[in-house]
């Protein structure tokens, strides 16, 4: 059997279309969606991801504001950005780049963004109320895998998913998106002996780790769904995920390829929930 194709890219084209009419209706009302996005430092790579999202935004008609800064910025200066930033009404979403340099700590950073604005969703409260299922920010990363999961029009309810991975930013919140969409939910990690034990059982599998091979055929039940969250470099250099996708494709039912997968559906919810926020900021004035 050979997989189907998710294809990220079609669908984040498609949410950012979505997200272009949404704004424009907005900027109708005299209420333009804004994003600030701050970077400070030189790390070539973040100046990428940076120049990305700006783009986007502009391209879907949201107002951007590009903050750059010297990587010699003080942590009181970044946090007093970010203050202004907070009281800007104009300013619906905020995002700070990491990583920061050494010096500022990205815990203060992520807490001073205002809740109503924690577009990223990192934050203690962000995380609280994905946990409480209040209507805050869900992290883009996994907010995009549960839209590609809704895509091949698979139902969770009673479903075995199997997350690899538990970081505060991926994994955790990707288990309690599932958890809330009636999975029954697994989450593995490096110390898990036997992760084939776990994912063998599974009917959808998100792999979020940052190491090739993660996830073999011989681990997959066959025609599960197949969620590659992972960036990584094969030995010719070329961008790969954590799944090694010739072998899974021949088992699984549904995945995600690396790149064209996960990737742009990050970018995509970023505007999603830029837009949820103006949206909501309308309603309340
Ligand atoms: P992270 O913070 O480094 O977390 C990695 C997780 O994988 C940790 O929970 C770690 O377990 C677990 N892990 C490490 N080795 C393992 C192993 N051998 N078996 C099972 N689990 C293992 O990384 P992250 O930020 O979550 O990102 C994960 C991957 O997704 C990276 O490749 C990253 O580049 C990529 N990513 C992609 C996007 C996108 O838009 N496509 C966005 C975000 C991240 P412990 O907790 O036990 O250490």
């Amino acid at each position: 059997m050979t997989a189907q194709l998710i294809d990220g890219l079609a669908l984040s084209k498609q949410l950012r279309a979505e997200a272009a009419a949404r704004a424009a209706a907005l900027t109708a009302q005299g209420h333009r969606p804004g994003l600030a996005v701050i970077i400070v430092g030189d790390d070539p790579a973040s100046h990428v991801y940076v120049r990305n999202k700006v783009k986007a935004c502009e391209e879907a008609g949201l107002h951007s504001l590009l903050e750059r800064y010297d990587a010699a910025l003080s942590e009181a200066e970044l946090l007093a950005r970010i203050d202004a930033l907070n009281r800007n009404p104009s300013i619906h979403g905020i995002l700070v780049q990491m990583p920061l340099p050494k010096h500022i700590d990205p815990h203060k950073v992520i807490e001073a963004i205002a809740t109503s604005k924690d577009v990223d969703g990192y934050s203690t409260l962000s995380a609280g109320e994905l946990m409480t299922q209040l209507p805050g920010f869900r992290p883009c990363t996994p907010y995009g895998c549960m839209k590609l999961i809704e895509s091949t029009g698979f139902d969770l309810r009673g479903k075995h998913a199997v997350v690899i991975g538990r970081s505060n930013t991926v994994g955790k919140p990707m288990a309690l998106l599932l958890l809330q969409a009636n999975a029954t939910v697994t989450v593995c990690h490096s110390a898990t002996p036997d992760i084939g034990h776990h994912t063998r059982q599974a009917d959808v599998v998100v792999a979020a780790v940052g190491r090739r091979n993660v996830l073999t055929a011989d681990m997959v039940k066959p025609g599960a769904v197949v969620i590659d969250v992972g960036i990584n470099r094969n030995d010719a250099g070329k961008l790969c995920g954590d799944v090694d996708f010739d072998g899974v494709k021949e088992v699984a039912g549904w995945i995600t390829p690396v790149p064209g997968g996960v990737g742009p559906m990050t970018i995509a919810m970023l505007l999603v929930n830029t837009l949820e926020s103006a949206e909501r900021s309308l309603k309340s004035a």
